[in-house]
């Protein structure tokens, strides 16, 4: 194999590029991605860089990295159409040869139908963030659609920064698809002691000049209106090009499309889940940057294993630093420690552990839900240290 394009040049796709040339293979390898400029992290948009500013530290390498590893990096550069037969992508009237392809096109945010949608903000990238932040030059009063991770993220730097926030969740908690009832209940007190204004249950049914309507008539003034009500997976080159796309590309255990010569990873791809073969998507720089490396050690005949990564995520909202090891479904038990952390559990099988402030428990889950399950009578028997499982 010569030849390696890559479309989408976030944080799963310059992992693939970095690995590649880490796992020793020596073709070449185009990185394309829509947006200008270098490949940059995401999550501090919703925290440090909103107070910051600071646009180099979100880089995740420098210029010069590009040209002695041998990656071209095309930026400002948009894909449109893969020519599976010829083994080509199409971007304008520029073309691709590929050998193997990795599709790395990540996310959009979702667009609910609201009427006057459009006045409000998104912050999915540095230009949305840089938007953002230019808009809080002076103490606003900010309605957040979504109260999950990016939402809350944004009203933590926002009351911290003084600003009058209002979040509006059509759910009944907070982050309900992610986390337990009871960190829920303790992220909802944490906004509320920020004096964040709260509202659950609460669909938005208009954006005005002035604010925000909920569902139940009630209008919020609002200055700065931001939409954070999730994302949807960027699917459409893969569909055109006919490959099976359901909530996301679907990808075998390998990370491998129905099409030998095409991968996909990160945000935009439907795998199996390791432990129950149910199709997931993940949207974390963790499962972003595994894929990445499995798909590397694959392509190079490194290792022939299917993907097995335990998932993991943190999201930092003010002073709390939450931390999510393995992955509960929503209606996976919750059992809360004496230290606050919650341990979800499917069925017997310890499923996830949610922790806040707590990076020992977490590092010490990750680590053991990579192992044999872990039984819940077992963990019981021990006061729940897991690290004596
Ligand atoms: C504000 C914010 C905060 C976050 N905080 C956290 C956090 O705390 N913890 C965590 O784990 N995760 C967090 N995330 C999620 C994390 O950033 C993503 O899961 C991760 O970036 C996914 O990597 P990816 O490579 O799949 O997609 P992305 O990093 O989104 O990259 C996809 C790239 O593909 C490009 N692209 C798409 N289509 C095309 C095309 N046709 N042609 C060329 N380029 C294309 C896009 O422009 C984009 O740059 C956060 C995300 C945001 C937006």
């Amino acid at each position: 194999m010569d030849n390696i394009v890559i479309v989408g040049a976030g944080q799963g796709g310059l992992q693939a590029a970095i690995s590649l040339r880490q796992d020793g293979f020596t073709g070449r390898i185009t990185l394309i991605g829509g947006e200008e400029g270098l490949p940059y992290q995401r999550p501090p948009l919703s925290k440090a860089y909103l107070k910051t500013g600071d646009a180099g530290a979100l880089r995740l390498r420098p210029a010069s990295f590009f040209a002695k590893a041998g990656i071209d990096l095309i930026g400002g550069l948009w894909v449109d159409h893969i020519d599976r037969n010829a083994q080509t992508v199409m971007a304008g009237d520029r073309v691709f040869p590929y050998d193997h392809l990795i599709l790395a096109t990540g996310t959009r945010n979702l667009r609910p139908p609201i009427p006057g949608l459009d006045r409000a903000l998104d912050l999915r990238t540095l230009q949305d963030a840089s938007r953002l932040r230019a808009a809080l030059d002076r103490p606003k009063r900010c309605a957040v659609i979504g109260g999950g991770f990016i939402g809350l993220e944004f009203a933590a730097v926002a009351a911290g920064l003084g600003h009058d926030v209002t979040i509006a969740e059509a759910a009944p908690r907070l982050m309900a698809r992610a986390v337990s009832p009871a960190m829920s209940e303790r992220f909802h007190a944490l906004h509320r002691d920020l004096g964040t204004t709260l509202h659950l249950n609460a669909p938005v049914t208009d954006v005005t000049e002035d604010g925000i309507t909920l569902q139940d008539g009630s209008a919020i003034g609002a200055d700065v209106v931001l939409l954070a009500a999730g994302v949807r997976p960027n699917t459409h080159l893969a569909k055109v090009a006919g490959l099976p796309v359901e909530n996301g590309i679907v990808v075998d255990a390998f990370l491998l499309t129905n099409d030998p010569a095409i991968s996909a990873l990160g945000d935009c791809a439907v795998f199996p889940n390791p432990n129950t073969g149910q199709p997931v998507r993940l949207e974390s720089v963790q499962a972003a940057t595994d894929h990445a490396r499995l798909i590397s050690r694959r392509i190079t005949g490194k290792s022939r294993d299917p993907y097995a990564a335990v998932p993991w995520f943190w999201s930092d909202q003010a002073d709390a630093k939450l931390q999510i090891a393995g992955l509960a479904a929503p209606d996976d038990e919750a059992l809360a420690g004496a230290d606050g952390t919650i341990w979800r559990f499917a069925g017997d099988r310890l499923s996830a552990v949610e922790t806040v402030n707590n990076a020992k428990t977490h590092m010490q889950a990750r680590k053991r839900l990579a192992g044999v399950p872990i039984d819940r009578a077992a963990l019981f028997g021990t006061g729940f240290d897991i690290s004596a499982v």
